[in-house]
């Protein structure tokens, strides 16, 4: 097995007993009133958060929409004004006056109201920067309760974060951004020994570049599911 894959492996392996720790944390934790209690302040607190970002976001859709009949209206009235008066007889003048004057006050109104939406939205942001803010802290004190409930076992946890540390600084960035991709999609066997050219997970044919990089570096990408994949068995024959 190639050195690089061999030790993804023993990062993944302190993955599981790091996932492990925690998972007999909460388990231990769940039953507390404390935890209990922070649990539903991280969901109230993120679900706040939420509900305030999707409200300052149709605000600043509202926004947008009525600078732009703001900005029609002024357009009409700046052709308005731009009408030869000699030309008009008293009576179209009137007219022509008076629909100006309510031209005019309709834009001090949408004037208003744009101002009172971009207060609105100002006040929206800050409530939103705030309940980020208390989310996090009690995700923070969550964190910090699970810790606790760990008594000894924080010891052994810390050496195990180390070492993982340590490890990833040794592999290949090419590898590391796989194992990214693959965790972030939540693909399940990330790394697969293959002894044929076809990936035991997805059931597809090894495409030949794929192999190529594989002979090369010892191991490759599944070409289909993006798995990483590597073998003894076809270096050997
Ligand atoms: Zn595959």
């Amino acid at each position: 097995m190639n050195d690089q894959i061999e030790k993804l492996k023993e990062v993944m392996a302190i993955d599981s007993q790091i996932d492990a720790m925690y998972a007999e944390a909460h388990a231990k934790l769940e039953p507390s009133l404390e935890a209990k209690a922070l649990i539903e302040v991280v969901k109230k607190t993120k679900e706040t958060a939420d509900e305030l970002e999707s409200e300052a976001k149709s605000n600043v859709i509202q926004f947008g929409k009525l600078k732009a009949f703001y900005k029609k209206n002024q357009e009409k009235v700046s052709m308005l004004a731009k009408i030869d008066i000699d030309s008009l007889d008293d009576d179209k003048l009137a007219k022509l006056k008076a629909y100006l004057e309510k031209m005019l006050d309709n834009l001090s109104g949408i004037e208003s109201k744009l101002k009172e939406l971009n207060t609105n939205i100002e006040r929206i942001l800050k409530d939103f920067d705030k309940a980020k803010k208390d989310a996090n802290k009690a995700r923070e004190e969550y964190r910090k309760l699970t810790l606790s409930s760990m008594g000894e076992g924080r010891k052994k946890l810390s050496n195990l974060k180390r070492k993982r540390t340590m490890i990833l600084n040794t592999i290949d960035d090419r590898l590391l951004e796989a194992m990214q991709y693959l965790h972030d999609n939540a693909i399940d066997n990330p790394v697969v020994e293959i002894v044929e050219p076809i990936c035991t997970i997805c059931n597809e044919l090894i495409s030949k570049k794929a192999l190529k990089v594989m002979f090369e570096f010892d191991y490759s990408r599944c070409n289909n599911c993006g798995r990483i994949i590597y073998t003894d068995a076809l270096k050997a024959a």
